[in-house]
């Protein structure tokens, strides 16, 4: 199969081929449909396999119809550690760079001014952290009833590193009606019964 045949579209496809891809990974193929569909989805996928463009190229995709609105993200990436939400990131702009996307980066570490300018300017894509996310939503400078896409990320990691709670929290500020993402690594018991609270009808996906 080839990029050219998953419809994601000439700009992305455009972006693709600038990156050098010729055919998509496993991944990219199984998920990247489903994705476009609106499904939501579980991808059983270790990073190394082309896991971030199987959710990144449909969501440019997926946002080039509308804009967003000051302090109210439209799509939201969580990411258990400011390295992976970083490469995220960059991802985005490398993919991104004829999309006319505004992409915040909420990370720990950092001060919160600049990032606070970011959300105030609207962000089509908000990726983030637990922590920090929260941090900047009891600060009033976050608004998450406008988020049509969740991404959680590397799930398994999230769960060692204690963050089901925030998780938890998250979703329960998002609306019902979403889209939901959820990679993991490996899918022991427990992310098996996460995924029954966060997604809806998922497709799975595993490589
Ligand atoms: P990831 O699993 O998302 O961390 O991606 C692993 C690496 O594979 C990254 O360096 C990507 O740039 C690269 N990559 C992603 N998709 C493709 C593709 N279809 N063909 C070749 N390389 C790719």
């Amino acid at each position: 199969i080839e990029f050219s045949e998953l419809g994601l579209g000439d700009k992305v496809n455009e972006a693709v081929s600038a990156a050098g891809y010729t055919t998509p990974t496993e991944i990219q193929a199984q998920a990247i449909p489903y994705v476009l569909e609106k499904k939501d989805l579980i991808g059983i996928a270790q990073t190394g396999t082309g896991k971030t463009a199987s959710f990144v190229l449909p969501m440019l995709s997926l946002l080039e119809k509308g804009r967003a609105r000051a302090r109210m993200p439209r799509t939201l990436i969580l990411e258990p550690t400011r390295e992976l939400a970083a490469q995220v990131h960059e991802n985005f702009e490398k993919y991104g760079k004829n999309h006319r996307l505004t992409v915040a980066l909420l990370i720990g570490g950092v001060s919160f001014e600049d990032q606070n300018k970011k959300l105030d300017r609207g962000a089509d894509v908000l990726i983030a952290t637990p922590g920090r996310l929260l941090d900047h939503f009891e600060r009033g400078r976050l608004l998450l009833t406008g988020v049509d896409i969740l991404v959680i990320d590397e799930a398994d990691r999230m769960l060692d590193m204690g963050f089901i709670p925030d998780i938890e929290r998250i979703c329960s500020l998002l609306p019902a009606r979403r889209q939901t993402l959820f990679f993991s690594a490996t899918m022991p018991p427990e992310i098996q019964k996460l995924t029954q609270r966060f997604l809806r009808d998922p497709v799975k996906v595993e490589v």
